[in-house]
């Protein structure tokens, strides 16, 4: 059996973040040698070649001197930096190209290890953009601690990015498993129940409500198998197994357009695209995916 998180997107880093080295505050210049950095053009990264990786000094010379960065950690002792370009034709000519997150973790466009550090950058640019003012008084925050913090200069309030727990779940009965799939979702595509967990809920209850309310089936014995960060923009999703109490399924067409309970052999179809109805899984990169290939390893 292969490794199942080998797959699994975002999930995988050599960063060194800077909460976890000297004082959050001593951020290095970003003319240090040797820094490295992550550009976003609105959603999409700057590849150069098969890396997102670009040397601050020499790629983005000329393009970022205007652009507050936000200060990662290390890479084998160099600083790296993330910057959102408002506009960046240089970057549309060999040997560069700007592609999507979604786009990049499903073809595997940049090594996997750079993918968990893409997460951070895409997910800490995006709260920028959204919380340029302080949640308590309106006043314009500023940014602090290399991008980790925003502090209001009126009433004195510390604003922190923030991660959004998203429960997603394979709930198994006996030898199938319950998949559903969304209005929204590409023609075919079946995939495990999820949902926001909401504020003092517990990672159980919320697997519960949610499959409860998707599906009608009561389930039991929620355990934790895997976590996977979803920058868009910026949850975490915690997957789960748990165990259907109810064979019968009545959906919410308000959350689903259709949910089944699928045998091992047809999830193992989904898996491979080989379903005779052309039924098929999330991609590799997907936790849904990793979940399903628990169900047949028997996890
Ligand atoms: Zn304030």
């Amino acid at each position: 059996m292969s490794d199942p998180f080998a797959t699994l997107g975002f999930t995988r880093s050599r960063l060194l973040r800077h909460s976890s080295e000297q004082p959050e505050e001593a951020v290095p210049p970003r003319d240090a040698p040797g820094a490295l950095a992550v550009a976003l053009v609105a959603d999409r990264v700057v590849l150069k070649g098969a890396t997102a990786l670009l040397a601050l000094g020499t790629d983005l010379a000329g393009i970022a001197e205007a652009t507050a960065p936000i200060y990662l950690g290390t890479l084998a002792g160099s600083p790296v930096f993330a910057f959102a370009l408002p506009d960046a034709p240089a970057f549309e000519a060999d040997p560069y190209r700007t592609l999507d997150l979604r786009s990049i973790a499903t073809e595997g466009a940049v090594p996997p290890d750079e993918m968990g550090l893409l997460a951070t950058a895409k997910s800490m640019l995006d709260w920028h953009a959204r919380h340029g003012f302080c949640a308590r008084c309106g006043t314009p925050t500023a940014m602090r601690a290399g991008g980790f913090r925003r502090e209001c200069p009126a009433c004195g309030a510390h604003h922190f990015p923030r991660t959004d727990p998203v429960v997603i779940m394979l709930v198994r009965r006996g030898d199938t498993c319950l998949l559903g799939r969304g209005a929204h979702f590409r023609e075919g595509m079946y995939s495990c129940l999820a949902g926001f967990l909401e504020p003092g809920e517990t990672i159980e209850a919320a697997v519960a409500r949610e499959v409860f309310e998707e599906t009608r089936v009561r389930v039991a014995g929620v355990r934790y198998h895997a976590s996977q960060p979803w920058p868009f923009p910026s949850s975490l999703m915690i997957g789960c197994i748990a165990e259907g109490l109810d064979a019968a399924i009545v959906t919410d067409p308000a959350e689903l357009a259709d949910a089944r309970w699928f045998d091992r052999e047809a999830v193992l179809r989904m898996l491979e695209g080989r379903h005779p109805e052309g039924i098929h899984a999330p991609p590799p990169m997907a936790i849904a995916h990793t979940l399903m290939r628990a169900f047949l390893d028997g996890a």
